[in-house]
């Protein structure tokens, strides 16, 4: 197959739906993650769930760049464009998280009393440097957010501030890594924390997965006996991809596949891997929203490129901040609740006046059902 309609050919995902009723078993359940919001996008709006037997449950995951991303690391980029006056560049859909006092980065940009943030929404980090080279009695910083698909491009624009010795450009690091959100999912829980709903087994992400391979989910079948299927973000990707998980279970099989091998290899992109490792370490612990602190899972800035690394620059201290008590966001990215779950879902809470960080991309899982699932709530 070449073209996208190809894979949202409906006669083929039914014949798909068919095989994968006959590949469950009776009196067996299946519950499988799709760790992606990329996935959980597809499944909504194609009404994938619609599809499958009623003993194949798909669970959503924590794979939303956005909605990971904690409330304290949203006030550390509004602290630095009110308080430090920097032009804050960031990637649309975060300037819509909600943030501590009723901010987000939207509501920083459309004033604060008397101050009004410049915070700007760029494509790409290229469109970062070039606000810093137009204007260089400013600073500039680029609020970095996202899993390995997004972090080579960081890495490069750092590189590329060096050469240019742009000594008005610096980035906040927010990047985080999947096989750790993974990992945490798998691993019983910490005291005190709610344990995840058993999975068993895995669709894997489709472009983190062009950057880092396959080879980094292995410890999932070596380590958790769980199998992973990497697969595309179109209907029929993920069709094939619960359709080979069955199978693999049925077998007694745990192994890594790749469903989408047209752009994934076991290896990935070498060249971005070097770039993220040049500029990036790894940090000893980050909070995530929904899954609390996780070791070595996120991406901070070497020593070597200490100049444009905001954090260092301003002096930034990350404070932990809870989540609004009606939001179920943590519980949704542990795959513990649904959307329709939370008791403010589509009232108080809706994409024009998100309450949870769900709510706010196309990929985050509240999102997602509010826009082409909630219907079915009132069946
Ligand atoms: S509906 Fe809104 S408040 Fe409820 S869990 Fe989703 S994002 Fe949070």
């Amino acid at each position: 197959m070449k073209y996208i309609d190809e894979f949202r050919d409906g006669a083929l995902a039914q014949t798909l739906a068919g095989k994968i009723a006959a590949a469950a078993a009776d009196g067996r359940r299946y519950s499988l993650m799709e760790f992606c919001g990329g996935h959980t996008h597809a499944i909504s709006r194609f009404g994938l769930a619609d599809l499958l037997p009623e003993n194949v449950r798909m669970v959503h995951g924590p794979g939303c760049p956005v909605c990971v991303l904690p409330i304290g690391r949203i006030d550390m980029a509004i602290e630095l464009a009110l308080e430090h006056g920097v032009i804050l560049c960031t990637y649309g859909d975060t300037l819509r998280v909600p943030a501590s006092a009723g901010l987000s980065l939207m509501k920083a940009r459309a004033g604060v009393g008397e101050r009004r943030a410049d915070i700007r929404m760029v494509y790409s980090t290229l469109d970062a440097l070039q606000i810093a080279r137009e204007q260089p009695q400013r600073e500039v910083v680029f609020f970095a957010i996202g899993f390995e698909t997004t972090t080579p491009p960081t890495a490069l624009a750092i590189q590329q501030a060096q050469r240019e010795q742009l000594a008005n450009f610096s980035v906040l690091c927010c990047h985080v890594l999947t096989p750790a959100a993974i990992r945490s999912i798998l691993d019983s829980p910490a005291a005190g924390q709610p344990a995840a709903p058993s999975i068993d087994g895995i669709v894997g992400p489709a472009h983190v997965s062009t950057v880092i391979g396959t080879r980094p989910y292995e410890f999932v079948s070596t380590q958790y006996r769980k199998p992973v299927v990497i697969a595309g973000f179109e209907p029929l990707d993920v069709m094939q991809a619960i359709l080979m998980l069955l199978r693999q279970l049925n077998e007694g099989r745990a192994e890594v596949e790749n469903e989408f091998a047209r752009a994934v290899s076991r290896e990935g992109n070498l060249k971005a891997q070097q770039r993220m490792a040049e500029v990036f370490e790894l940090r000893p612990e980050f909070e995530w929203r929904g899954l609390s602190l996780l070791a070595d899972s996120a991406l901070r800035i070497r020593p070597e490129y200490a100049g444009f690394d905001a954090e260092r620059r301003f002096r930034l201290e990350y404070r932990a901040v809870p989540d609004n008590k009606a939001c179920e966001c943590g519980a949704i990215l542990r795959g513990l609740k649904r959307p329709q779950d939370c008791r403010i879902f589509g009232s108080v809470c809706t994409p024009q006046n998100p309450v949870g960080a769900c709510m706010v991309s196309s990929e985050g899982a509240c999102a997602a059902h509010y826009s082409y699932g909630r219907y079915r709530d009132k069946d």
